[in-house]
C-alpha cells in the first residue's frame, strides 16, 4: 500500500487540467435547444476503494479507483462547469485502507474532488459515532441527512446538514438526505445518540419546506435507505411512488446498479427518476438536467461511466 502523501499527490495530478478552465457566463443556454443545462455526477457505496479492483476480480478486474474517477470528473467539469458531484452514503469500510485510515484518507481524497454533498449510510457508524466525529473533519464537503436526529449526539450533529440549497447555472437546487433504519444493520452502541425517524413521513415534510418555503426549482433526495425490497418495507422506490415532488433520488445501500434510471411517474408532479450505481466506485452515474427559462426541467439524459482505463476519454 502506498502512503497516504504519495497517493494524494497523485490524485492531485490527475486532476491538475482544471486550472486551466476559463471563466464562462454564471448562466448558460445550450446553443442548439435553448435550454439551461445542469449535469448531476453522483456514486455511491465507495467502500474505502481507493485503488481500481487487482486481478483476480473477475468482472470487475481493473475497474474502479479515485485517481481515475478524479479525471473523468474533471473532464466532464470541463464541459459543463454547472453540475453538482453527490454520493449517497457508505464510504466506509470494504479494504484495508479503511482499516488504517478510518474513512480520512476517503474523505480527503472526496474533498479533492470536490463533492458537494453525501448522505451518511449504516456503516459509516462502524466505528461509532466517535469513529466518524474523528475523521469528518478531513470532509470539506457537507454530509446531508434528514431522518436521523443528532440532537443528542451533538459532536456528529456539527458536520450535518437537514437539507442544503445549490444555485447551479440559475436553477435552485434543494437537497435532502435519508438514512436507514439502524434495527438489525447498527449496533445500538455504534449509533448511540442517533434517532432514525420514517422516511416517508420526513420526505414529505422536506418537499414541502423545499419546494413550497424555499421555492426549490428541483429537489434531489440523496439516500441510503436502499433501491427495492421484495417485502414492500421501505425503499427508494416506496418513497418515490408515496411522496411527489421528488426530481432525482441518487440512491445507495443495496449496491443496485441501475443501468438506466427508473422512473416514477406522478399525475401531479414531474416524475421521480431513481438512480444507483452499484458500489466500489466502478460507475460513475451522470445525469443532465436541461431547464427552461423558467428554471422548469424540461429533459434529462442519462449516462452511466464504467471507470476503466478508458473512462476519460469516454466523457
Ligand atoms: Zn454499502
Amino acid at each position: 500500500m502506498i502512503d497516504r502523501k504519495t497517493f494524494l499527490k497523485n490524485v492531485l495530478a490527475a486532476g491538475a487540467g482544471m486550472s486551466l478552465m476559463s471563466l464562462k457566463p454564471v448562466t448558460s443556454y445550450s446553443r442548439s435547444t435553448g435550454m439551461k443545462m445542469v449535469t448531476i455526477m453522483h456514486t455511491n457505496d465507495t467502500h474505502a476503494r481507493i485503488d481500481p479492483f487487482p486481478s483476480g476480480s473477475g468482472e470487475y478486474t481493473g475497474l474502479g479507483g479515485v485517481t481515475r474517477r478524479a479525471a473523468l470528473i474533471n473532464k466532464i467539469r470541463e464541459k459543463n462547469q454547472f453540475n453538482l458531484l453527490l454520493d449517497a452514503g457508505d464510504t466506509f469500510q470494504g479494504t484495508p485502507y479503511f482499516n488504517e485510515f478510518h474513512g480520512a484518507l476517503d474523505f480527503e481524497v472526496m474533498s479533492m474532488m470536490k463533492y458537494d454533498a453525501s448522505t451518511i449510510g449504516n456503516h459509516e457508524f462502524d466505528n461509532a459515532v466517535e469513529g466518524f466525529v474523528d475523521v469528518a473533519p478531513k470532509a470539506e464537503f457537507p454530509f446531508v441527512s434528514s431522518n436521523y436526529d443528532f440532537t443528542r449526539a451533538p459532536g456528529m450533529g456539527k458536520f450535518i446538514k437537514e437539507q442544503m440549497i445549490k444555485y447551479v447555472n440559475g436553477v435552485k437546487i434543494g437537497i435532502f438526505g435519508l438514512g436507514v433504519d439502524f434495527k438489525n444493520l447498527v449496533l445500538p452502541h455504534l449509533h448511540e445518540g442517533v434517532v432514525y425517524y420514517n422516511p416517508v413521513l420526513v420526505a414529505e415534510q422536506m418537499v414541502r419546506r423545499l419546494r413550497e418555503f424555499h421555492g426549490c426549482d428541483m429537489v434531489i433526495c440523496l439516500s441510503h435507505i436502499g433501491y427495492r425490497y421484495d417485502d414492500g418495507r421501505v425503499s427508494d422506490w416506496v418513497v418515490a411512488n408515496e411522496v411527489p415532488g421528488i426530481d432525482l433520488i441518487i440512491g445507495g445501500h443495496t449496491h443496485t446498479l441501475l443501468e438506466e434510471p427508473v422512473v416514477v411517474e406522478h399525475s401531479s408532479h414531474r416524475p421521480t427518476l431513481i438512480s444507483q450505481v452499484g458500489h466500489a466506485g466502478v460507475v460513475l452515474g451522470r445525469i443532465d438536467f436541461e431547464f427552461d427559462r423558467s428554471n422548469r426541467i424540461r429533459r434529462s439524459f442519462a449516462v452511466n461511466q464504467q471507470i476503466d482505463e478508458n473512462a476519460v476519454n469516454t466523457a
